[in-house]
């Protein structure tokens, strides 16, 4: 039988892959091959260490969760566009240097659009 640390990380890892999509709690036993008993304290206990997050959801006239992941895995897509990649001030660019990240425009703007707080900071409505 499988040790609880064990079983808590796989199911952590299970709860990831399914992204932003998440997954119900009775298909996390499932795939974990635990009791409904076991998958609920799992999924409370990764919850408590602010882990994952658990949504109420009416499934089949039942109420039960859905769990999601608080993070994700990064990914190489996050960053493809990000200026520096293809910046040519790249070689200079450092945090003590003449040119540096903390007054770069580019990478600002970049930073502002990926969070969505374009409109909010420039004052767009
Ligand atoms: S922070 Fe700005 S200047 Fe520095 S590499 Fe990135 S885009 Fe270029």
């Amino acid at each position: 039988m499988p040790k609880h640390n064990d079983l808590e990380q796989k199911a952590l890892q299970i709860i990831m892959n399914t992204g932003n999509d998440g997954l119900s709690q009775s298909e996390l036993w499932r795939r974990l091959g635990a009791s409904s008993r076991e998958g609920s304290r799992i999924a409370l206990k990764l919850e408590n260490k602010g882990l994952i997050r658990r949504e109420k959801e009416l499934r089949d006239g039942r109420w039960t969760y859905r769990l999601y992941p608080k993070r994700l895995p990064a990914s190489i897509d996050s960053i493809a566009d990000c200026p520096c990649m293809m910046c040519p001030e790249s070689p200079r660019c450092s945090p003590t240097g003449a040119v540096t990240p903390q007054n770069c425009e580019k990478l600002t703007d970049w930073l502002l659009r990926i969070t969505g707080n374009e409109c909010k900071v420039l004052g767009d409505s």
